[in-house]
C-alpha cells in the first residue's frame, strides 16, 4: 500500500514516543535510584547515631571503672588487703560509678588465679577469667538474663607501678542507662534491638520502640569487640514513585510528549495542506496546458515539489508552443491534436537527408483493427472519441524526440528518430505492451485496443524518403493479410518482403 502522509506522521510519531518512554524510564530508574540512596544513607545515619550513643555510654562506663583501677588504695587492697576490706570498698567503688549496681574486687594470687573477696555468679567469675585472659579489653556481657539479678558486666584490670596485674575490678551495671541511650537514639516509629550472642546463638537483650509493621529497612551494627549488635529498624517507607523530584521530572516528560504531539499535528496539517494546494496549481496548470495557455507562474508552497513542477510547466509551454506552430503551418490534424501527413512529409525528408550523416530512422505504420465496426454500430461521434482517446494513448507512450502522426483516418505513423530496425522493433514491442488494453467509447462502452503494424527501416540505398514508407505499408498490408494485431517488420538489407518477421502477435 502507498504510503500516507498521515501514515508518516503516525510512524514518525510513534517512534518519537518509544524514544520518550526509554528516555522516561531511564529517567525514572535514575531519579528513583537516587532517592533510594538518599532514603538508604539516612536509615544508616539513624543506625550509626544509636551505636554511637550506646558506644559513648559504654566508654564512660569503661572509663570510670579504668580511673578507679589506678587508684593507688585500689592497688593495695588487691595486693594486701582482707576480703572484708575488698568487699567493703566495692559497695564505695559501686557508689562512685553512675548506673552501676555492683563491684567487686579480685585480688590475683602467686598462681595467677582470680579469686573475688565474696561469693561471685560462676558466668561473672568466667566473664573476668576470660578478660584477665585476652590481650585487649573485651566487651559488656550480659548475665543473669530475666532475674531481679540480671545485669551487664564490665572488667577492668588493677596494675601496680611495674605494670604488673594485681587484680581486677569487675563492674555489673543495670540496664536503664543502656535502655535510655538506645531511646534516645530512636527516631519516631522506629525500633532499636540490642542482641547478644553467647555460644553461637543470639538473644534479645534489650528492646526500644515497636517492631514496625510492613516493608522496613533494617541495619544490623556490631558493637566493638563485644558480643554484642545493635539492630535498628526503620518505619520510613522509601520514596513513592510520584513524590518529591519525581513529580516534576514525570511532568516534564508528559509536557515533552504533549510539546511532540501539538508540534506533529501542527506539522501535519500544515504538510497535507501545502500538499493540496500544490496539486490544486498542478491541475490548473494541466487545465491552461489543455487551453493552449500557460501562465508564467504558478504559486506553490513547497520547494520539493517546486522544480518539479517548473520543469513540467516548461516542457508544457514548449508543447503548447510547438502545437500552435504547427497549427499555424497547417500542420495539424484537428481532431487527434497530432501532426498530420504534410508534417509527417517534412520530418520523414528532414530525417531522410540526416540519415547519410547521422544513421537511418525507422518507420512505423498503425492501423486501428475493424475501426469501421466502431463508426457502423456505435456512431460516427464515437469513432472520432476513439481517434481521439487512441492518439492521446499513443502521445504518452510514444518518446518525446520521436516523430508521431495521424495520417489519415484510422491510421498513425511514428517515425523513431535515428532508430535501425533492430532498436526501433524493441521500442514497436514496447509501445505494444505500454498501450492501454481498452479505450472507453460512450455510454460505457469499450473499444478492445487493437492495431496492426508495418515497420521499416531506412535504408542506404533508399532514393527517395518514400522508400521506407512504401515498404513500411507493404508490412502493413501483409499484417494485415496474416489475421491483423500483430506488427510485420520489412528488413531493407534483404531487399525480399517474404523475409519479415513477425515481432508481437
Ligand atoms: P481494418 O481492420 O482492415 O483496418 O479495417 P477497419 O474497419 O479499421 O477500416 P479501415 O482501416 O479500412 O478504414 C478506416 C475507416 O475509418 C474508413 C472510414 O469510414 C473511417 N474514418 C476515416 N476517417 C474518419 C474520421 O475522421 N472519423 C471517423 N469516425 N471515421 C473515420
Ligand atoms: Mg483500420
Amino acid at each position: 500500500m502507498a504510503p500516507s502522509l498521515t501514515r508518516l506522521h503516525l510512524r514518525v510519531f510513534l517512534i518519537l514516543l518509544l524514544c520518550l518512554g526509554v528516555a522516561g524510564y531511564a529517567g525514572y530508574r535514575t531519579v528513583h535510584d537516587l532517592q533510594l540512596a538518599s532514603y538508604e544513607k539516612n536509615v544508616t545515619r539513624t543506625a550509626g547515631e544509636a551505636v554511637t550513643r550506646v558506644n559513648e555510654l559504654l566508654m564512660q562506663q569503661r572509663r570510670a571503672l579504668e580511673k578507679i583501677a589506678r587508684q593507688p588504695d585500689v592497688v593495695t587492697l588487691l595486693r594486701r588487703g582482707t576480703s572484708t576490706a575488698r568487699a567493703a570498698s566495692g559497695n564505695l567503688i559501686q557508689s562512685m560509678l553512675p548506673g552501676a549496681v555492683d563491684v567487686t574486687l579480685l585480688a590475683r594470687n602467686s598462681a595467677g588465679t582470680l579469686t573475688p573477696a565474696g561469693a561471685l555468679d560462676s558466668a561473672c567469675l568466667d566473664f573476668v577469667r576470660r578478660a584477665a585472659a585476652s590481650e585487649t579489653p573485651i566487651g559488656p556481657e550480659f548475665h543473669a538474663l530475666g532475674t531481679p539479678a540480671e545485669h551487664y558486666d564490665l572488667a577492668a584490670p588493677v596494675r601496680d607501678g611495674n605494670q604488673k596485674t594485681v587484680g581486677y575490678l569487675l563492674a555489673s551495671f543495670g540496664r536503664a542507662p543502656l535502655q535510655a541511650a538506645m531511646d534516645r537514639s530512636l527516631p519516631q516509629g522506629g525500633y532499636l534491638e540490642l542482641q547478644e550472642t553467647a555460644t553461637g546463638t543470639a538473644q534479645t537483650v534489650l528492646t526500644s520502640g515497636t517492631v514496625p509493621a510492613g516493608n522496613v529497612a533494617t541495619v544490623t551494627s556490631a558493637l566493638g569487640n563485644s558480643r554484642w549488635t545493635l539492630i535498628y529498624e526503620s518505619t520510613d517507607t522509601p520514596p513513592a514513585i510520584l513524590s518529591g523530584n519525581r513529580i516534576y521530572y514525570f511532568a516534564l516528560i508528559a509536557l515533552a510528549a504533549l510539546t511532540i504531539v501539538i508540534v506533529l499535528f501542527r506539522l501535519y496539517l500544515q504538510t497535507v495542506s501545502a500538499v493540496r494546494h500544490d496539486i490544486r496549481s498542478l491541475i490548473r496548470m494541466f487545465r491552461d496546458l489543455r487551453e493552449g495557455s500557460v501562465r508564467v507562474g504558478y504559486p506553490m508552497k513547497l520547494r520539493e515539489f517546486a522544480e518539479i513542477f517548473d520543469y513540467l510547466r516548461d516542457r508544457g509551454q514548449k508543447l503548447v508552443e510547438e502545437k500552435e506552430k504547427l497549427k499555424g503551418m497547417g500542420l495539424m490534424d484537428h481532431l487527434s491534436q497530432l501532426g498530420n501527413r504534410r508534417h509527417f512529409e517534412m520530418r520523414l525528408k528532414e530525417l531522410f537527408d540526416a540519415s547519410k550523416s547521422n544513421g537511418p530512422s525507422s518507420v512505423l505504420i498503425i492501423d486501428m483493427d475493424h475501426f469501421k465496426a466502431v463508426n457502423d454500430k456505435h456512431g460516427h461521434d464515437a469513432g472520432d472519441a476513439l481517434i481521439v482517446g487512441f492518439a492521446d494513448a499513443l502521445r504518452k507512450v510514444v518518446r518525446q524526440s520521436d516523430v508521431l502522426v495521424r495520417l489519415g483516418g484510422d491510421e498513425f505513423c511514428i517515425i523513431y528518430a535515428y532508430a535501425p530496425l533492430a532498436k526501433a522493433s524493441a521500442l514497436v514491442d514496447r509501445l505494444r505492451k505500454q498501450l492501454p488494453r481498452e479505450i472507453p467509447l460512450t455510454k460505457g462502452a469499450m473499444y478492445q485496443v487493437r492495431w496492426t503494424g508495418g515497420l521499416s527501416a531506412m535504408h542506404d540505398k533508399d532514393s527517395k524518403p518514400d522508400d521506407v514508407l512504401l515498404r513500411a505499408d507493404q508490412a502493413l498490408l501483409q499484417a494485415k493479410g496474416a489475421g491483423r494485431n500483430i506488427t510485420k517488420v520489412y528488413d531493407p538489407a534483404t531487399g525480399r518482403l517474404a523475409e519479415k518477421k513477425i515481432i508481437v502477435s
